[in-house]
């Protein structure tokens, strides 16, 4: 059995990139960029003004003026008027393009204007370029604006509107397959006795999937019988760039999953990692194709290696450059023996010290799922060498998608 480290370590380094598509702009919010988006044009692209007011030349304020004539009003959206008189003004409104001419806005709250003339307020600290963002100064043309690995969010998608772009090289999603196995389970809508069990997992692994914006994944469910298993899988392999199955990786009699994944070509990279819950955890690789993860079937099981293990591979699929990786502290001293990796559900809250705080609600028992809906996601405690967490110890959060 391996390490969660050693895990992430043989997951990392199978696992690549997927490619590109090109993505019309509509479509693209929440996707992976993949290029470089560069600005078209300067930024901002003309000399801006940032109040409403009155634009002058500081030149006519240095030599004593004070009461300004108007000369007429410049609006956002209008290409720049000229100052004909220099110690005149030209009323101007914020985003406007500034007239040619003028150095300076006066705000509006610093002047009245009265019958055709502004007369500025003595205390206005005139000074060159005073509420005008001037062409090109935050970037120029051709500027990096987004790198790739990025996901297009709202900013993102800001930006990419105002550069003109109408279509975006994206990363291609990957195509996911969710597989189900166990003679116990019955569909949501089917009678179900004490002795079975409804499928949970398939739908709370697709819900992620759709959080994820991801799209839908196919979906199935094989009873514990090799054969269908074979068939089932055997087709799922060739049309998935990830298959993901839950339950059937145990040491139980009616869990042929890896033998069958093996009949099939696929690669076992491991099977078996030192961690509460999630111990049989299986992984591995068809050549060239589909990557493959066994979880066990327990539900929380299945939702924490979902999140601990796929969701990393699911992001290293889409290209996605920095993942969001939040740290909190433990909010209370916790205790658990043996030595491996645990998986400890907590609540999370933010106190007044604006501390993320983790609060631990460990199951009653290893069945005890319905718990997760009262807690917020899960901490990772690294036990190889220790066994005792300290309150304010900070370790890695993974909330519920
Ligand atoms: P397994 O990993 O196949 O030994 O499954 C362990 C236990 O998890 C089973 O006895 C079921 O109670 C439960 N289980 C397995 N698969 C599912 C599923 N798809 N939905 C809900 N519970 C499941
Ligand atoms: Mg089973």
């Amino acid at each position: 059995m391996i390490s969660s480290n050693e895990a992430d370590r043989i997951i990392a380094d199978s696992t690549e990139a997927l490619g590109t598509e090109s993505c019309p702009f509509e479509q693209a919010a929440g996707r992976v960029l993949r290029e470089t988006v560069e600005a078209d044009r300067d930024l901002p692209p003309c000399n801006s003004v940032r109040m409403d007011g009155i634009a002058i030349a500081c030149k006519a304020w240095e030599e004593g003026a004070r009461d300004f004539p108007v000369e007429g009003v410049q609006y956002a959206g209008e290409p720049p008027r000229t100052l004909a008189d220099p110690q005149g003004c030209i009323e101007v409104m914020t985003g406007a393009d500034l007239p040619t001419g003028c150095d300076c806005v006066v705000p509006y709250e610093y002047l009245t204007v009265r019958e055709g003339r502004a007369r500025v307020k003595e205390d206005f600290a005139v000074k060159p370029g005073l509420n005008i963002h001037y062409r090109g100064s935050d970037y120029r043309q051709g500027a990096t604006l987004i790198e790739p690995g990025q996901r297009l969010r709202s900013g993102e998608i800001a930006v990419a509107a105002s550069c003109g772009r109408t279509s975006l090289m994206v990363s291609v999603k990957p195509r996911i397959g969710l597989v189900s196995t166990g003679n116990e389970l019955v569909g949501i809508d089917e009678p179900v006795a004490a002795h079975q069990v409804r499928r949970s997992n398939v739908p709370a692994l697709r819900a992620a999937l759709l959080n994820m914006g991801l799209g839908e994944p196919a979906c199935h469910h094989f009873a514990d019988d090799e054969q269908t298993i074979t068939e089932g899988l055997g087709s799922m392999l060739e049309q998935s760039d990830l298959v993901i199955l839950s339950g059937g990786v145990s040491a139980g009699k009616s869990d042929h999953v890896p033998g069958i994944l093996k009949k099939l070509g696929v690669k076992q990279y491991f099977r078996g990692v030192r961690q509460r819950p999630g111990k049989p955890l299986y992984y591995g690789k068809k050549e060239g194709g589909a990557a493959v993860f066994g979880l066990p079937g327990n539900p929380l099981s299945t939702l924490v290696c979902f999140h601990r293990y796929v969701i990393p591979v699911l992001e290293k699929m889409s290209g996605l450059a920095n993942p969001t990786e939040p740290m909190v502290f433990l909010g209370e001293t916790f205790i658990f023996e043996p030595a491996c990796t645990f998986f400890l559900p907590v609540v999370v809250e933010f106190g007044e010290d604006c501390l993320a705080t983790a609060y631990p609600r460990p199951p009653h028992n290893s069945g005890d799922y319905a718990r997760i809906v009262e807690t917020t996601g899960f901490i990772e405690l690294p036990g190889e060498d220790l066994s005792e967490f300290p309150q304010g110890f900070a370790t890695r959060y993974y909330p519920w998608i």
